[in-house]
């Protein structure tokens, strides 16, 4: 291929990896460049990514150009203004991970410096997500996507929300998309994968009928197996079970039970924790645990005696190996989605992981051959990105004070210094700095350090300019703010039914 523009590209694999990476080179190479998606019905698609971040809105709206409402109409979505965790670091504990904003910062200290000065002195100033617009609407069942006729200092100017959807559904609904831009789809299952003698490049791959389907560039999508990046290339598997050790999950759908929350919601269990999901015509559900902690049966069985309504189907059970592959990009093989590595569900980040790694790849698509120099960035930034997002995660599973033995063994893990450094600065001085352009940032890090207990010991010495009442008279203010803000907010339900209410199933 050297010498040669890359004229052929191969999605292999067609679960939400395969159709948003199709979806997305379709729309934005040049149309002279042919997408083709090889997926196998029998083989089926994972199918249960259905919690996301609100960086979705950017690549359906930018990468894609989807309709917002046509799109949660069609994969019976709901509205996500953050994460409700409950009995993470003591059993009774609850608070949220909300997008967005926490409070507002009057100058270089952030808000949570003024709040800790009066928590720290004694008073009754309620919990962080008090001061957290989705937080505070989540507690009341709002949504609202933001306003344009508020000033643009207002909560409501810009509302950072993400969706929940049925992954089948959104796999289906972006099948139609990219085979409308002109994406060939190509059904049947791959059994053998050409390699080029002289290189060790992919040059095709096998059907079982025979076929060969020939590329230049391949986006391996093959789910955990990775057919290409693990099984033809042997690329490697960095294992970070040790640091995050469920390894196992059960999911279930139920019936739909009152009014969907317009947020996820993340139960610890003794071993492990308990996701739910609510759309539209349904609600998912699913235990995530560490098989050396807890049998099969007793998972299943768990996560059925906690189910909001009835349980729609067989419970479904999945295993996985936390970790990444230890290159992403291979040869001319890009590994994209669960081919590329898996940390957990807990924070929604996978579809976030396969809407990087997409844009990435558009942002460095070859011109000529494979440069060796923009497949070196692609992993060094793709490794970046996957090592403090793992970072976060651990963070959850650290900072617990529960004394199940699954969680003692959590709590009294060694953790990567990057992360001990982080909890470490944050309880002596309430400071925390992203790294770079790391996805979550200094609010996402302070709700979940707060809300896991880790207090801090002093505030930023700027918020001593004001006396102690100033300060509980500014973030008084803060608090009303944020009440009248979500006084002026619909019910979610009420929302999705004036504006993107999805068919009845059944
Ligand atoms: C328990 C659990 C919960 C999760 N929850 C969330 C969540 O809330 N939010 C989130 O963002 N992510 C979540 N994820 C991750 C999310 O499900 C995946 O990132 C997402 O669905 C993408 O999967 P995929 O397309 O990479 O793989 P898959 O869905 O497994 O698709 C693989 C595709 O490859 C094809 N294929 C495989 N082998 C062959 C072959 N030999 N020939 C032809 N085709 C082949 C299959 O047919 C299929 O089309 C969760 C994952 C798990 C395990």
């Amino acid at each position: 291929m050297d010498g040669n523009s890359i004229r052929q590209v191969v999605v292999v694999g067609g679960g939400s990896a395969g159709w948003m990476a199709a979806s997305a080179l379709v729309r934005h190479l040049d149309r002279t460049c042919k997408v083709r998606l090889v997926e196998s019905d029998e083989i089926g698609i994972i199918g249960v990514g259905e919690a996301t971040v609100p960086h979705i809105r950017t690549f359906n709206a930018q990468a894609l150009g989807l309709d917002e409402a046509e799109f949660v109409r069609a994969t019976q979505g709901t509205f996500k203004l953050g994460i409700e965790f409950r009995d993470w670091a003591r059993i009774g504990d609850r608070y949220m991970h909300g997008f967005g904003m926490v409070g507002h910062d009057p100058g270089p200290a952030a808000f949570h410096h003024y709040w800790l000065r009066l928590l720290l002195a004694g008073q009754d100033v309620g919990d962080i997500g008090s001061y957290q617009l989705q937080t505070a609407a989540s507690r009341q069942d709002r949504f609202l996507p933001g306003a344009t006729d508020v000033p643009p200092t207002s909560p409501l100017a810009s509302v950072a929300y993400a969706y929940h959807f049925d992954a089948t559904l959104y796999a289906r609904y972006l099948r139609g998309f990219a085979e409308g831009q002109g994406v060939e789809r190509i059904e049947g299952r791959v059994v053998d994968v050409e390699l080029r003698p002289e290189d060790g490049f992919v040059s095709a791959v096998v059907m079982a009928n025979g076929r060969r389907v020939e590329g230049d560039l391949f986006v391996d999508c093959s789910g955990f197996r990775g057919l290409l990046i693990e099984q033809a290339l042997k690329t490697g598997y960095e294992d970070w079970s040790h640091w995050l050790p469920c390894d196992r999950a059960v999911a279930v759908p139920c019936a739909r039970v009152g009014d969907p929350t317009p947020y996820t919601r993340s139960t610890a269990r003794t071993a492990g924790w308990q996701w739910r999901i609510p759309l539209q015509h349904r609600t998912g559900n699913g235990l995530v645990y560490c098989s050396r902690f807890l049998s099969d049966d007793e998972a299943t069985t768990t996560l059925l005696a906690n189910l909001d309504g009835e349980a729609q189907a067989e419970p479904r059970p999945l295993r996985f190996v936390t970790g990444k592959r230890k290159q992403f990009w291979n040869r001319n093989v890009v590994a994209v989605g669960l081919a590329s590595g898996f940390m957990e569900p807990l924070e929604s980040t996978s579809l976030l992981l396969i809407q990087t790694a997409i844009l990435r790849l558009l942002d460095m698509f070859p011109r000529q051959g494979i440069d060796p120099g923009l497949v070196a960035r692609y992993n060094e930034r793709t490794h970046f990105e996957y090592d403090h997002i793992r970072d976060f995660l651990i963070l959850h599973y650290k900072a617990v004070e529960r004394d199940e033995p699954f969680w003692r063994e959590c709590r009294e893990m060694t953790i990567p210094d990057t992360l001990r450094a982080n909890i470490d600065l944050f309880r002596n001085s309430a400071r925390f700095y992203r790294d770079g352009e790391e996805f979550f940032a200094l609010q996402s890090w302070v709700q979940v350090m707060l809300g896991q207990r880790i207090v801090p010991k002093t505030y930023s010495p700027l918020v001593d300019r004001l006396s102690e009442a100033e300060v509980g008279a500014f973030v008084a203010n803060v608090r009303q703010t944020i009440d009248r803000c979500v006084q002026a907010m619909p019910k979610h339900q009420a929302f999705i039914e004036r504006h993107c209410r999805a068919p009845a199933v059944g």
